[in-house]
C-alpha cells in the first residue's frame, strides 16, 4: 500500500495476520504500529502514552516504530478533511493501532468520527478491562475486588441507529404498519411518537460472544456472564442469551461448560481450565457488580447494557482519567482511552494519562507482549500508590505530589526502568 498522506516509518516491520476469526498474529519485535493522538486532551495524554509504551517494549528487548496518522481537528489542518482515507488504511494494514479521543462537534451533518471508524473497520466488540490499581481513590470499600472485562457489542441495538422522529411521515407510516400489520393496536399512545428499532441478530451476537469466551480462554479467566433483559425483550435480548449459550454449547467442547450443565452433571464443579457461561438479567448485575464483585469476570452484552454497565464497572475502580478500553475486529485492535477530548484542558499539559496508557496494555496483551503490558500495569500502580498523581487525583488523596501530564510519564518510565 502506498499512503500519501501519512509516512510508514523507514524501521519496522508490519504485523501479519496469520488468522483473522482467531486473532493469530505474526508479530515482529520491531512492528509499526499507527497511533493517532486525536483532539483536546489528546495531544496531552497521546505523547505520554507513547512515551510510556516505548520504555516497556525498550525494556523487554524490543521496540515500537511509531506511525503518525491523524483524524479530526488535525486531520482538518493538514487535508481540510476529518477522517483521511490513508488513515483509516493504515490502520487496516497495521492491525493494531492505538488512539486519543475525537471530539464530536454538535450540529447538524457531522457524523461522529469514532462511529465511522467503528463502521469502516468493522471493530465489533468494545473492550473494557476494570480493575483497580492501588492508591486509587474509589467510592467503594473494596475496590481491589473489581476485576471484569466487558464485551459490548458494537454494531447493532441502539448503535443500529434505526428510528424515526414524533411528527415524521416516516413514524406514521411505522406507527401504522406496527398497529395495522403487526397487530399491535391499542399499545401505542396517541398523540406524538418516536419509534426506534432494535435489531440483535444472531451473526452480530455470535461473533461478539465467540470473542469474550475466546479471550475467557486465553487469559485464563472462569466465567463469561451474558448480561441481558431476556425477560422483558424476549426476542432481542432473549436470543441474544439464547445464541449466546449456542456458542458456548455448540463450539468449544469440554473447554467451555454452562452453568445449567455444571449443575446438573458435575455438581458444581467446573472442570480444570474450563471456562463456564451463564447469563445475568441487566438490571440484577448492575447490583452485582456492587454485591458479589468477585463472583463474575467476563460479562458479554448488547449494546445498550454493555453502555451502562461498562460505566457503572468504570466508575468503582476511580472513574474516567484511569478507564481504558479497544474495539477488536478480527485481527484487529484499536486501542482508545474510555474519555473523550474534555477540550477545556486541551494542551494544559494537567489531565491523567493512565487511561490511554492502559489502553496500550491491552494493545500489547493483544500482541502477546504480556511481560510489556504487565510491567506498564505495575509501574503505573508505583507510580499513583507512591502518591505521584496528575490533578483529577491529587484532589482526592491526601498528602500527594501533583504532576503534570508529561511529569506523571516521565514517572512511570522511571518505574518501568526500575521494575524491569
Ligand atoms: P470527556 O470525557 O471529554 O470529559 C468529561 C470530564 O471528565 C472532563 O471535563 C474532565 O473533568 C474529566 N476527564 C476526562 N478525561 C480525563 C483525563 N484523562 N484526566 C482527567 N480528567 C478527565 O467527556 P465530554 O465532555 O462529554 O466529551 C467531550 C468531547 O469528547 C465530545 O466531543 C465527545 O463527543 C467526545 N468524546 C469522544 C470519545 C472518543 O473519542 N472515544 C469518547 C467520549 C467523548
Amino acid at each position: 500500500m502506498t499512503y500519501e498522506q501519512v509516512e510508514v516509518p523507514d524501521e519496522g516491520e508490519a504485523i501479519e495476520v496469520v488468522d483473522a476469526k482467531n486473532d493469530e498474529l505474526d508479530v515482529p519485535d520491531t512492528p509499526v504500529i499507527p497511533i493517532l493522538y486525536g483532539d483536546g486532551i489528546g495531544t496531552d495524554v497521546g505523547p505520554a502514552a507513547q512515551k510510556v509504551l516505548e520504555a516497556a517494549a525498550n525494556a523487554t528487548g524490543r521496540d515500537v516504530s511509531w506511525m503518525q496518522v491523524y483524524a479530526g481537528e488535525s486531520a482538518r489542518e493538514r487535508y481540510d478533511e476529518n477522517l483521511p482515507e490513508d488513515t483509516v488504511e493504515a490502520i487496516k494494514e497495521f492491525r493494531v493501532a492505538i488512539k486519543g479521543p475525537l471530539t464530536t462537534p454538535v450540529g447538524a451533518g457531522f457524523r461522529s468520527l469514532n462511529v465511522a471508524l467503528r463502521k469502516t473497520l468493522d471493530t465489533y466488540a468494545n473492550v473494557r478491562p476494570t480493575y483497580h490499581l492501588e492508591g486509587v481513590p474509589s467510592p467503594v470499600s473494596e475496590p481491589q475486588q473489581m476485576d471484569m472485562v466487558t464485551f459490548r457489542e458494537n454494531t447493532e441495538d441502539v448503535y443500529a441507529g434505526i428510528e424515526w422522529e414524533a411528527g415524521t411521515d416516516e413514524v406514521q407510516q411505522v406507527k401504522e404498519f406496527v398497529e395495522e400489520e403487526m397487530g399491535f393496536d391499542d399499545t401505542i399512545h396517541d398523540g406524538p411518537v418516536g419509534i426506534g428499532v432494535k435489531p440483535i441478530t444472531e451473526f452480530g451476537t455470535k461473533r461478539l460472544v465467540r470473542k469474550a469466551i475466546d479471550y475467557a480462554l486465553e487469559r485464563g479467566r472462569d466465567t463469561v456472564t451474558l448480561v441481558h433483559k431476556g425477560n422483558i425483550m424476549k426476542f432481542t435480548e432473549g436470543a441474544f442469551r439464547d445464541w449466546g449459550y449456542e456458542v458456548a454449547e455448540e463450539e468449544y467442547g469440554e473447554e467451555v461448560i454452562t452453568e445449567d450443565t455444571l449443575w446438573e452433571e458435575r455438581d458444581g464443579q467446573p472442570p480444570e481450565d474450563a471456562v463456564v457461561v451463564n447469563d445475568r438479567i441487566a438490571d440484577n448485575m448492575l447490583q452485582q457488580i456492587l454485591t458479589r464483585t468477585e463472583q463474575y469476570d467476563v460479562l458479554a452484552m448488547p449494546n445498550l447494557n454493555g453502555d451502562y454497565l461498562s460505566d457503572a464497572c468504570g466508575a468503582q475502580i476511580g472513574g474516567l482519567g484511569i478507564a481504558p478500553g479497544a474495539n477488536f475486529g478480527d485481527g484487529l485492535c484499536l486501542a482508545e482511552p474510555v474519555h473523550g477530548s474534555a477540550p477545556k484542558y486541551a494542551g494544559q499539559d494537567k489531565v491523567n494519562p493512565t487511561a490511554m496508557i492502559l489502553s496500550g496494555v491491552l494493545m500489547f496483551e493483544y500482541i502477546g507482549w504480556d511481560d510489556a503490558a504487565q510491567l506498564v500495569r505495575d509501574a503505573c500502580e508505583a507510580t499513583i500508590s507512591s502518591k505521584q498523581v496528575t490533578y483529577d487525583l491529587h484532589r482526592q488523596i491526601e498528602g500527594g505530589e501533583k504532576l503534570a501530564t508529561s511529569e506523571y510519564a516521565d514517572a512511570v518510565v522511571e518505574n518501568i526502568e526500575q521494575l524491569a
